[in-house]
C-alpha cells in the first residue's frame, strides 16, 4: 500500500496556522480511511527564514519538493522582509519553485458552496467553473527582466509558445473529461479566453488551443475575449465549465472568481505539471491576522482536497480520489450548517474551531 510523501511548507504569516488546521483534518481523514496513508514532512521556507538565514528556499527544501509525491504550501512572504534590491521575496521564490517543478497549469476552482457569501444576488443554476492559468510564460515570461528605456518608457515581453499553450490546453480538456460539465445543463466545455483580435501572441494562443481541441471531439469548445469574459463571469457564470488562458489574464480572472464565491479564505488552488503538483490557498500571508487563531483555514484544507484528487488520479488510487471528495464535502457541510465560521465569513470561530468542525464532519459525509 502506497504512502504518499507530502512536502509541507507552512510559510509565513497565517501560513503555519492554516497548515496546522489542515494537518488536523488530514490526520483524522487517515484515521477514518483504510488504505489512505499520507506522510507530511514540514520544511521551513519563505520570508521569516530569509530574515534569519539569508535564504528563502534552501537547496535541501527544493530537493525535498522535487522528491515528494506532492507539495502542500500555504503562503509565503512578509511586506517588511525584502531582498537587497527592495523586492519582496515571495514572487521570486514562487517563480523559482514553479519553474523547478515545471507546473505549467494553475488551476483555480470557482465554486459556490451553499452558505458561503456570494457577491451575486441571483445565483441561477449555481456557480462551478475552473479557471486555468498558464503558469510559466505569457506576460510573466520576462519576470524580473523587462526593460526601462531612459526615464520615459518601460516594456515587458509576452511570450506564447506552442509547447506551453498545448500543454495547458491539453490539461484543460483532460480536466473537463473528469468533471460534470457546466451548471446550466451539464455540457462539458472548454473555453479559451484571449484577446486574439488585437495581439499576435493571443491569436497564436487561440490557434494552438484549437489544434488541441481537435483531439477531444466529445468536449465542446469555444473562445471568448477576455474583456467579454469578465462581464460573463458576473452575468452568467453558470454557462462555463473550464476556462483556459494566458498567465496574466488568469491572474486577474482568478481573483475575480474568488471574489464571486466568498473571498480569499475559501479559494484553493493547484499548480500542475507532468511530474509534480503544488497545492496552495490562493490567499497571501495576511500578516495582520497572524498568530491570532482567526484566519480561515478552509482554502488550505480545500487545496489539500485538490492534492488528494490529483494524487489519486495520477496513481489510479480510488481511495485517494474519494478521500479528496470527502474533505470537500466536509467543508461544504460546515459552511452549510453555518455555526462555525471565522470572522472573514461573518462568524467568531477560530482557525482551530473550523479545523475541528471539518474533522468531525468527515465522519458523517460521503
Ligand atoms: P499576497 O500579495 O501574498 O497575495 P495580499 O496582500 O494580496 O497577499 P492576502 O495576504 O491574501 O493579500 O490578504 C488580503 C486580505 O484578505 C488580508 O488582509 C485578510 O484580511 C484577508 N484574508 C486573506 N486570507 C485570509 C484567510 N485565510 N482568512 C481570513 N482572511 C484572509
Ligand atoms: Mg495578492
Amino acid at each position: 500500500m502506497k504512502t504518499y510523501e507530502i512536502a509541507a511548507l507552512p510559510g509565513d504569516g497565517i501560513g503555519p496556522e492554516c497548515m496546522d488546521a489542515t494537518r488536523i483534518v488530514l490526520d483524522r481523514l487517515c484515521e477514518l480511511t483504510a488504505g489512505l496513508n499520507l506522510r507530511l514532512t514540514s520544511y521551513r521556507a519563505g520570508a521569516e527564514l530569509y530574515r534569519e538565514t539569508g535564504q528563502t528556499l534552501p537547496d535541501g527544501v527544493m530537493s525535498a519538493c522535487l522528491e515528494a509525491d506532492a507539495v502542500l504550501l500555504t503562503a509565503i512572504g512578509l511586506p517588511d522582509v525584502r531582498y537587497p534590491d527592495g523586492t519582496e521575496v515571495q514572487p521570486t521564490m514562487m517563480v523559482g519553485l514553479r519553474r523547478a517543478l515545471d507546473v505549467y497549469a494553475a488551476v483555480r476552482p470557482v465554486k459556490l458552496y451553499p452558505g458561503a457569501p456570494c457577491a451575486l444576488r441571483d445565483t441561477g443554476p449555481g456557480i462551478d467553473f475552473i479557471v486555468i492559468r498558464e503558469n510559466l510564460e505569457g506576460l510573466f515570461a520576462s519576470f524580473g527582466g523587462g526593460a526601462k528605456v531612459g526615464n520615459e518608457v518601460a516594456t515587458d515581453t509576452l511570450v506564447v509558445t506552442r509547447k506551453g499553450t498545448s500543454k495547458v490546453s491539453d490539461y484543460a480538456f483532460r480536466l473537463a473529461q473528469r468533471r460534470g460539465g457546466r451548471p446550466r445543463d451539464g455540457r462539458r466545455m472548454v473555453t479559451c479566453v484571449d484577446k486574439a483580435n488585437v495581439f499576435r501572441s493571443m491569436a497564436f494562443f487561440r490557434e494552438v488551443f484549437m489544434d488541441v481541441a481537435e483531439f477531444y471531439p466529445e468536449i465542446e469548445h469555444n473562445a471568448v475575449y477576455v474583456d467579454a469574459m469578465s462581464l460573463y463571469m458576473v452575468q452568467n457564470p453558470w454557462d462555463f465549465d473550464v476556462l483556459v488562458m494566458e498567465n496574466q489574464f488568469g491572474d486577474i480572472l482568478s481573483d475575480l472568481g474568488a471574489g464571486l464565491v466568498g473571498g480569499l479564505g475559501l479559494g484553493p488552488s493547484a499548480e500542475i505539471g507532468d511530474e509534480h503538483g503544488l497545492f496552495q490557498p490562493s490567499h497571501g500571508t495576511a500578516p495582520q491576522l497572524a498568530g491570532r487563531n482567526v484566519a480561515n483555514p478552509m482554502a488550505t484544507i480545500l487545496s489539500a482536497a485538490m492534492m488528494l484528487d490529483w494524487l489519486g488520479d495520477r496513481h489510479q488510487d480510488e481511495i485517494c480520489i474519494r478521500a479528496g471528495r470527502t474533505i470537500e464535502n466536509a467543508v461544504a457541510a460546515v459552511l452549510k450548517e453555518g455555526h462555525v465560521r471565522t470572522p472573514d465569513l461573518g462568524g467568531s470561530s477560530s482557525t482551530l474551531d473550523v479545523a475541528g468542525a471539518v474533522a468531525t464532519a468527515l465522519e458523517s459525509v460521503p
